[in-house]
């Protein structure tokens, strides 16, 4: 790859602090402060309807800000418009412009800046290459496959070089298996090229496979922000312990383990793959049915009252209708109090103690 294209978009660092939107009686996004390193992937995680999108609209500079503060680069863009915040976009739908040949597409914003023919083409030549798309240059978007036309509306945000690039659900549109290969070139090309991706999905796997931070969201609000394997291993809050993993992390009452007493006002997590059999161990569970997945079994328990689920190796020996006894180790303990919603590190040793013996 040509060294011209990577060196003018290095990345920008992105601060958002207490931002808030309003529509009437929704506050779509709820005081949300993050901070997104230069140069980093960042995705923005959580369910529809979470404010993902105003988020990402308001960085934009396409939506106002109603309170808060928008930082790119150590500058206040809070009141800035869209063409004054220096970044590129690439929406779910792709808005080529049907009309234009793939190369004027790649090229459109360059030729409205008014940037000479001749490094424009050099340009359009090293993002086509660098995206597969030589080949493909004279087409229309219509002659083009789903995947192709997602790279040419990636061809036409990275050739801009802007120091953030921002994407919202890019590749929702696509099947399973273009998705990953896309997540997989995005995130090389984002490496490559250094710039910093705001990267909107409400898919955990997309999320946590892709970005160097994950911030989850949760009704406007922020969940919590960490690296996809902090998330994973120290969820701060039972939602974002189900909300990341799959099947998600099993959450039981404290009283439903054996013998043990108190515990009321705190929830037991432990994910399905944490789960070992074992003989005499803290946990029974009535088996209801037993699926194959091929590397390994996923086994639907129900425990007084309170389903769960166990991922065993295929090997293992459990059949539908039996009672099984399950245990799993100490670390793998989550523990959260369910009047402040958060995590409880410091119970887990004596907790998990107390369930072994
Ligand atoms: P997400 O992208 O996470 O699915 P959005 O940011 O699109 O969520 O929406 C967050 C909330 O704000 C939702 O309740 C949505 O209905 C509301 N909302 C979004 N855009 C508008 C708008 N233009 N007018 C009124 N309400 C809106
Ligand atoms: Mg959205």
């Amino acid at each position: 790859m040509d060294a011209t294209i990577a060196r003018a978009a290095a990345g920008k660092a992105i601060h958002l602090d207490q931002v808030t939107k309003i529509w009437g009686s929704t506050t779509a996004v709820d005081r949300l402060s993050i901070d997104i390193p230069a140069g980093s992937f960042t995705a923005l995680l959580g369910p529809s309807g979470c404010g993902k999108s105003t988020t990402l609209r308001m960085i934009a500079g396409l939506e106002t800000t109603d309170r808060g503060t928008i930082r790119i680069g150590h500058e206040d863009v809070t009141r800035k418009g869209c063409a004054d915040r220096d970044l590129s976009m690439v929406f779910q739908s792709y808005a080529l412009f049907p009309h234009l040949s793939v190369a004027e597409n790649i090229v459109f914003g360059l030729k409205v800046r008014r940037m000479p023919k001749a490094e424009r083409d050099g340009k359009l030549k090293q993002v086509a290459d660098l995206l597969g798309l030589s080949a493909l240059l004279d087409r229309k978007p219509a002659q083009l496959s789903g995947g192709q036309q997602q790279r040419v509306a990636l061809g036409r945000a990275i050739i801009a070089q802007k120091p953030v690039c921002l994407m919202d659900e890019p590749l929702s549109n696509l099947d399973a298996k273009l998705r990953h290969e896309m997540r997989l070139e995005i995130r090389a090309l984002q490496q490559q090229l250094g710039f910093t991706m705001v990267y909107v999905t409400h898919d955990q796997v997309e999320a946590i496979t892709m970005a160097d931070q994950v911030v989850l969201l949760n009704k406007g609000k922020l969940e919590q922000a960490a690296a996809p394997r902090v998330l994973y291993e120290r969820p701060e809050t039972p939602f974002a312990a189900r909300f990341i993993g799959t099947p998600p992390m099993n959450l039981f009452p404290a009283l439903i383990f054996e013998g043990f007493q108190g515990g009321q006002d705190l929830s037991l997590g432990i994910r399905p793959e944490a789960l070992t059999l074992k003989k005499d161990g803290p946990l029974a569970g009535h088996v209801r049915a037993v699926e194959f997945l091929g590397a390994d079994l996923l086994a639907d328990c129900i425990s007084g009252g309170t389903p769960f689920q166990v991922r065993l190796p295929a090997a293992a020996s459990l059949t539908p209708g039996e009672t099984a006894a399950f245990g799993f180790d100490t670390p793998d303990l989550h523990i959260f109090d369910k009047r402040s919603g958060r995590r409880r590190d410091d119970l887990t040793h004596e907790i998990g103690v107390h369930l072994q013996a």
